[in-house]
C-alpha cells in the first residue's frame, strides 16, 4: 500500500505581533519554541520544550516580541496571521490588572469580569487568556463557567467555578482540581429556566464565601464564562449571571447586537462598564458533531482520564435500600385540570424520588453534598461531590452497580452514598 508522507519539520520566523495558527485533524503535530518569546492563549512556551497537540486542537503560537517555532507533523491548516487582537487583550488584561491593584489597597472586590458573545466567537480562549495574564501577575482570579454544553470545568449539563493558581498547560488548557458544581442535568438553560436561575445564584453564593474566606481572591476576581445562546432565555440569564455575580465589566466578544442590547439594558446601573471587544480572525468554527464529539470525550476523561493521565474507575454495589435517587422537576398540571380558582404550582425545581430499576442504567447520576438529615428543597441549592455512572442493575438482588472516578471521590463521599445520600439524575 501507500506508504504515508512524513512532513519535514518547518520553521517559522514570526515578526512583532504575528501568530502561528495551526488545527490538527489526524495525527498529533508538535511545536517547539527555538529562539525568542512566544505565548498559547496566555501561557508562555519553554524554550526547546516540544509541545504535543492531540486532533482536534485547534491553536495559534503568538510573539509581543518575535521568535522562532519548529513544527512537526501534518495539521489539516497552518498559516501565518499577522492581523490578531492580543495587543487589546493584553490592554484589557493591563486594566483589569489595575483594577485589582487598587482594590488590593482599598480591600474592596477586584474586577467581576463577565464574557458574553455567540457561538465559536473565542470565549472560552479568551477567558483563558485573561486568566493566564492574572495569574501570571501572581493574581488567583476565580473561574466560573456557566457554559452546559461545552463547559471547561466539569461534565457536560453543570455549571461550575474554580480558583485559577497556576497557568494553563499549554497542551492541555487548566488543570481543574476540585471545582464547585452545581447539578443542572440539561444541555440548555431554556430546558429550566427557574433551577438555572437558582444554581446560578448558589454558585455566586459559594463565590462570594470563598472571597470572604481568601482575601487575596477577592482582589483578583471573577472572570464569568457563558454559553453562546445570546436570544430569548439564553439573554436574561446573561442579565441574570450579571446580577448574582455582581459584574461590573462585561465584555462581549464580535456581537454589536448583543453589545447594544446589554448597554440599553445596563444603562441604569452606570457602575457597569460594557465593552465591545472584537474577535480573533482564527477562532475556528466547530460543527454540531464535533461539539456533540466534545461532549462525549469530556464525561469518557471524567472517568478514565487521558493518555498522558490515565483514571481508573472502580465499580461497586449499593443496595436499593441504602440511597435515595431523585430527579428535579415534574410537568406542572395546566390550570384547566385543577378546580376553578386554583393555579397550579411551579413544580419545576421539586426533587421527585425515582425508583431504582432498569430504566437508570448508563445514566449518570451527581451526588449531592447534602446529608440525608437535611431538608430536601436545599439539595438543589448545595453543590455536588461528583458523578457516578450506573453500569449495572439487579432488580432481583436489589441492588445497582457504579462505575465511580476514582479521583474526585473520597472514601469518605462514598460512605455518604452508602450512608443513604443522596443522588440526582439528569432528567432523560
Ligand atoms: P462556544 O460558543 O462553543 O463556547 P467559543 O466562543 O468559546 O465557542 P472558543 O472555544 O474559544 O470559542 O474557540 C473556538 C475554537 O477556535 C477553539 O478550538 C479554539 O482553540 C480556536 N481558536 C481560538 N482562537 C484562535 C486563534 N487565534 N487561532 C486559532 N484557533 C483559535
Ligand atoms: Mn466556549
Amino acid at each position: 500500500g501507500e506508504s504515508a508522507e512524513i512532513a519535514e519539520p518547518r520553521t517559522y520566523s514570526l515578526e512583532k505581533g504575528e501568530e502561528l495558527r495551526f488545527e490538527v485533524e489526524n495525527e498529533s503535530v508538535q511545536c517547539q519554541l527555538i529562539e525568542g518569546k512566544a505565548e498559547l492563549f496566555g501561557t508562555e512556551l519553554r524554550l526547546e520544550q516540544k509541545y504535543t497537540f492531540q486532533k482536534g486542537a485547534k491553536v495559534a503560537v503568538f510573539t509581543f516580541h518575535g521568535c522562532k517555532l519548529k513544527l512537526y507533523g501534518t495539521p489539516e491548516v497552518e498559516y501565518v496571521a499577522s492581523e490578531t487582537p492580543m495587543t487589546i487583550y493584553l490592554n484589557l488584561g493591563n486594566s483589569l490588572e489595575g483594577l485589582r491593584e487598587a482594590a488590593c489597597k482599598e480591600d474592596k472586590h477586584g474586577p467581576n469580569v463577565l464574557v458574553a458573545g455567540p457561538t465559536d466567537v473565542g470565549k472560552t480562549t479568551f477567558c483563558r487568556i485573561l486568566l493566564n495574564y492574572a495569574v501570571r501577575n501572581d493574581r488567583i482570579p476565580i473561574y466560573v463557567d456557566l457554559d452546559l454544553g461545552q463547559g471547561s470545568l466539569t461534565i457536560p449539563g453543570n455549571i461550575g467555578a474554580v480558583v485559577i493558581e497556576k497557568p494553563a498547560d499549554v497542551e492541555d488548557s487548566f488543570q481543574i482540581t476540585a471545582p464547585v458544581v452545581f447539578h443542572y442535568g440539561h444541555l440548555t438553560q431554556s430546558k429550566n429556566t427557574s433551577l438555572y436561575n437558582i444554581i446560578m445564584k448558589s454558585l455566586a453564593e459559594v463565590v462570594d464565601r470563598k472571597k470572604h474566606n481568601e482575601p487575596s481572591i477577592k482582589y483578583s476576581g471573577t472572570i464569568v464564562n457563558t454559553s453562546g445562546w445570546v436570544q430569548a432565555y439564553g439573554y436574561q440569564s446573561i442579565l441574570q449571571a450579571i446580577e448574582h455575580f455582581a459584574i461590573n465589566v462585561v465584555l462581549v466578544l464580535d456581537q454589536e447586537r448583543l453589545y447594544s442590547e446589554l448597554v440599553r439594558d445596563l444603562k441604569s446601573k452606570p457602575a457597569i462598564k460594557v465593552l465591545l471587544v472584537p474577535k480573533s480572525g482564527g477562532v475556528v468554527s466547530r460543527s454540531r458533531e464535533f461539539r456533540s464529539e466534545m461532549r462525549d470525550q469530556k464525561i469518557r476523561s471524567y472517568f478514565y482520564g487521558t493518555t498522558a493521565k490515565p483514571l481508573y474507575p472502580y465499580s461497586f454495589d449499593i443496595p436499593f435500600a441504602q440511597f435515595t435517587a431523585y430527579k428535579i422537576g415534574s410537568p406542572n398540571l395546566p390550570d384547566s385540570c385543577l378546580p376553578i380558582g386554583m393555579k397550579s404550582t411551579d413544580n419545576s425545581t421539586k426533587l421527585m424520588p425515582i425508583q431504582p430499576s432498569s430504566s437508570i442504567l448508563n445514566h449518570i447520576f451527581s451526588i449531592s453534598c447534602s446529608s440525608s438529615e437535611q431538608d430536601l428543597d436545599k439539595v438543589i441549592t448545595t453543590n455536588i461531590y461528583g458523578f457516578i455512572a450506573v453500569t449495572q442493575v439487579n432488580v432481583d438482588r436489589q441492588v445497582a452497580t457504579y462505575k465511580c472516578y476514582s479521583v474526585s471521590m473520597l472514601p469518605d463521599e462514598r460512605q455518604n452514598l452508602e450512608k443513604g445520600g443522596k443522588i440526582i439524575m439528569p432528567p432523560s
